[in-house]
């Protein structure tokens, strides 16, 4: 059994089933969807801003919406230490991704201030916006924000309904014109710690309810379009054709094998052939390539291997080609300061200590660019997440918020 003495394991348990509530899907099976700045999410927010008002934070929301919660140290001049994730879905999502975060961060500093635990930093409990964008296409909003370096331009794009985020800014009475007001300098953060389920099954195989994170993955996607010519099926012989969609298949398996040769990932995820018929020949094929490592220069050299498999199976085929780099995250490692603090609360709590890396995206890659940041993994079951079944146990969110709880104490004494 898995001691958690400091945290308040049933009352954690009860905030993440009352938040699941909301933008919960009428007979639970379609999951929990509460895109950014949605009605739903804007009413997640409002539970958050309540929960930290009962606990006795100090509430303020930022002018991207980023919710924020402080507990304050006994000095007013030293750096705080963040603590966050974020309350938004994708499409028909789970109850922990995020949430167990933030709600994490509140019961721990909750039982901290009912064991008059004295800190000198401040703990700033942080909900940020947007982090999935999945209603925009574009995620990190809060902490891009934070972090200064949000593009004014994300202002300009828009969801299904032809929404734009500043249309979607404006109804949540935020000031598209003021995200600046959002920005953080540095000096004003001693660290970052995230706490996130894990969506993968690394902690399961391995029977272990937290792990500690050392890096996380950032990913590239890559869009690649591939024009030949749509020709009949039956009078084109196989000499005189211009098939497209084999040289997505000569590249598909080129993402695999230089994903494999650099230790890294790499995915093709969306494809479509035009026209589409079962006696034409594809004259038109799109792509997209997602690719991640720990290290840039590894990730770049993966890049470089698409580019040239793209140039060459195109060149053979007499197909033209374009690639276009939608997304680029830097990867990150987390501090080593951070990771030595979190392995001291699993050895004082008695829990197995391992390492590993993150595949997914957090906010945690962004606020690394402003302070140390540091990262604790909660098992996910069956490594299963953005989905209705994405499931993290009572137990092991208790496990997870009972290291927050001994590791922020440390950072912020
Ligand atoms: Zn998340």
């Amino acid at each position: 059994m898995i001691k958690t003495s400091n945290i308040n394991e049933q009352r954690l348990w009860q905030t993440l089933m009352e938040l699941a509530e909301i933008g919960a899907s009428p007979n639970r099976d379609q999951g929990i969807t509460r895109l950014s700045l949605s009605e739903e999410e804007l009413e997640a927010k409002q539970y958050v801003i309540q929960l930290m008002k009962e606990v006795g934070l100090e509430v303020r929301m930022d002018a991207v919406g980023n919710v924020i919660g402080k507990l304050n140290g006994t000095d007013p001049l030293a750096p705080s230490v963040i603590v966050g994730s974020h309350t938004d879905t994708v499409n028909h999502g789970g109850g922990f991704d995020g949430a167990l975060g933030v709600l994490g961060a509140i019961e721990a500093v909750r039982s901290m201030k009912e064991a008059n635990v004295t800190l000198t930093h401040s703990i700033e409990v942080i909900s940020f916006t947007d982090e999935e964008g999945s209603r925009f296409g574009t995620g990190y909003i809060g902490s891009k924000a934070m972090a200064g370096v949000l593009k004014e331009d994300a202002f300009e794009l828009t969801d299904q309904n032809g929404i734009s985020y500043r249309e979607a800014f404006i109804k949540a009475k935020l000031d598209p014109t003021k995200y600046k007001e959002a920005v953080r300098k540095p000096e004003e953060m001693k660290a970052y710690i995230e706490m996130h389920i894990e969506q993968g099954k690394v902690l399961e195989e391995m029977d272990l309810s937290v792990g500690i994170v050392t890096d996380i993955q950032g990913p590239v996607w890559l869009e690649v379009q591939l024009e030949g010519s749509a020709d009949h099926a039956g009078a084109t012989p196989m000499n005189m054709r211009k098939d497209a969609s084999l040289v997505m298949a000569e590249v598909m398996l080129d993402v695999e094998k230089t994903a494999i040769s650099h230790q890294g990932v790499g995915t093709v995820g969306s494809l479509k052939v035009e026209p589409g018929g079962v006696n034409i020949i594809p004259g038109k094929a799109v792509f997209t390539v997602d690719l991640r490592h720990v290290d840039s220069h590894e990730r770049q050299l993966m890049v470089k291997d698409v580019y040239l498999s793209v140039a060459k199976a195109s060149e053979k085929r007499g197909i033209t080609w374009t690639i276009e780099v939608k997304k680029e995250v830097d990867p990150a490692s987390c501090s080593p300061e951070i990771v030595k603090i979190l392995e001291e609360s699993f050895q004082e709590l008695q829990f197995p200590v391992a390492k590993l890396p993150c595949g997914a995206g957090h906010d945690s890659l962004i606020m690394s660019k402003l302070t140390n940041m540091g990262m604790i993994f909660v098992r996910s079951k069956d490594g299963i997440s953005h989905n209705p079944k994405e499931w993290t146990s009572k137990g092991d969110c208790a496990a997870g918020t009972e290291v927050l709880f001994q590791s922020l104490i440390k950072l912020a004494k």
